[in-house]
């Protein structure tokens, strides 16, 4: 059985139980307090009736006979005419026994002569009846001497009642009248017991509704509840399983870093000699070289620089992801880092006869605590692009100073970018024009690389563009300004 189930059967049995006792017993009390009452109020008038025989023919005899012994008072003719009116007076009714008491508290009168001459003086209902109050109680007696003689198994309703005049209103002594309530006892028991069996099977019944509510209530809560737990389960496991991929996706991630950053820098190696021989050879220090020798070396040469910028892009990328990317700032001229590459890109302008415009702000203070590799990467990777999407026009480098940040500005009158691929250019090896036919180099990395210099030094990079227009990527970082006369800056 299900807890609620048990918890509900047993509450609601003590409840139904108890609910039953508080209401039968009240029932049955009532029911007798109502008989009490309406046999007291028909024996204070049957009194009424004897008090007028009693007192107008016996009246002297009851203050007389307070004084006498029950030998005398049993002797006096009074007392057996008293005796004789009486059984007369009480025939046909339900009373079966009357008592006299004088004033203080003798028996004067009993129809069971014994009884004669006790005292009755410290007995309540006497005592009530003694200051005009009537008292009743309800007896069983198994065997009770009546007018009749002795009668078994009876139940009584004793009443004191005060033997009153009627015309004067005083009291001369107490009568006490025993009232057969026997068959009405019977009665109202049959009764209250037929309530009690539908009080019962009403309980019972309403007991059984309530018990299957519960149980289906219980069985609906039970399913759900296994439901419940079944879905917590799955999503556990899912939860598990999304951690080991996780895990697994994190290690690959490493595996591949490590595995790019070693590969680069094994081909670095003899990239370099490729590239410093073939140099060695177009300068003719290692001899002459004729003309069409010297074409050809040059393109290796050309080819190696090429090749070795697409390395360091990767190597740079495996850093990072690698978390291996540090930034180091040091004190830094920015006039003379945007000097050296103007330098460096006005010559492929040039190779596509494009305006090379660079401004530096006069606000921009000489010199800045920045990474200088990395801002220098930044500006060449931003301004290649620029030359590299841009057939003519203008390609521009402006350089500002504002709130403690330096803020660069790459603008170009190129092809532009389509506004969906704006999302997705700074993903890694992402281009707006991935697919083979492509006329322009590159690997889709000099973007990535940017936002993540850009992100590592604390700063923010965006772009605006219009199709066949141009576009300006922005570029704000924070820096450090340095007084001219600062000696030794900080290093971070
Ligand atoms: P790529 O090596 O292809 O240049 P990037 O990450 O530097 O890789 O750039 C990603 C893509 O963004 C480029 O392939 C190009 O489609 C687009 N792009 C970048 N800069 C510009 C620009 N100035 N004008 C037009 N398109 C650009």
């Amino acid at each position: 059985m299900f807890p609620l189930v048990r918890y509900f059967s047993l509450t609601s049995l003590i409840v139904f139980v108890l609910a039953f006792i508080v209401i039968f017993f009240g029932m049955s009390r009532n029911a007798l307090n109502i008989i009490i009452g309406l046999r007291e109020e028909s024996n204070i008038a049957l009194t009424r009736v004897y008090a007028d025989t009693i007192l107008n023919d016996y009246g002297e005899f009851i203050a007389t006979a307070e004084n006498m012994s029950a030998e005398e008072i049993m002797a006096s003719d009074e007392f057996l005419a008293l005796d004789a009116d009486l059984r007369q007076l009480t025939q046909g009714s339900n009373i079966i026994k009357i008592k006299i008491y004088a004033l203080n508290g003798l028996t004067i009168y009993s129809s069971e002569f014994d009884q004669i001459g006790e005292y009755k003086t410290d007995n309540s209902g006497f005592q009530a009846g003694l200051i005009g109050d009537v008292a009743s109680e309800l007896t069983y007696k198994d065997t009770f001497n009546a007018f009749e003689g002795n009668i078994e198994d009876i139940d009584i309703v004793e009443s004191y009642v005060p033997l009153q005049s009627a015309t004067t209103g005083e009291i001369n002594g107490v009568i006490e009248l025993y009232d057969d309530v026997t068959n009405l006892l019977s009665f109202v028991n049959q009764r209250i017991a037929l309530a009690g069996t539908a009080l019962a099977t009403l309980f019972i019944t309403l007991y059984a509704i309530l018990y299957f509510i519960v149980r289906y209530a219980q069985k609906i809560m039970s399913q759900q509840r296994h439901q419940i737990e079944k879905h917590v389960g799955e999503i556990a496991l899912a939860n598990t399983n999304l951690q080991i991929a996780n895990a697994q996706a994190k290690e690959a991630t490493r595996l591949k870093s490590e595995f790019l950053s070693t590969m680069s820098h094994e081909l670095r190696t003899p990239l370099n000699a490729i590239i410093g021989y073939s140099g060695i050879i177009t300068s003719g220090i290692a001899g002459d070289v004729d003309e069409r020798a010297q074409g050809m070396v040059k393109r290796i040469q050309d080819s190696g620089q090429h090749l070795l910028m697409l390395i360091n892009n990767v190597l740079d990328i495996s850093k990072i992801e690698a978390g291996r990317l540090t930034i180091v700032k040091d004190k830094t001229d920015i006039h003379e880092l945007v000097a050296s590459v103007e330098e460096q890109l006005q010559v492929l302008a040039d190779e596509k006869s494009l305006t090379l415009n660079v401004d530096v702000s006069s606000a921009v203070p000489t010199y800045l605590m920045i990474d200088s590799e990395r801002v220098k990467q930044i500006i060449i990777n931003l301004l290649s692009n620029a030359i590299k999407f841009t057939e003519e026009g203008t390609v521009s480098l402006t350089v500002d100073w504002k709130d403690h940040r330096l803020d660069i500005d790459v603008s170009d009158t190129g092809i532009g970018i389509p506004a969906h691929s704006l999302d997705y250019i700074f993903d890694e090896f992402r281009q707006v024009d991935g697919s083979s036919t492509r006329t322009t180099g590159g690997t889709g990395l000099g973007l990535a690389i940017v936002r993540k210099f850009t992100e590592a030094m604390d700063g923010q990079v965006s772009v605006r563009s219009t199709l066949n227009q141009g576009t300006t990527f922005n570029v704000v970082i924070d820096a450090q300004a340095l007084d001219i006369l600062q000696i030794e800056p900080q290093t971070t």
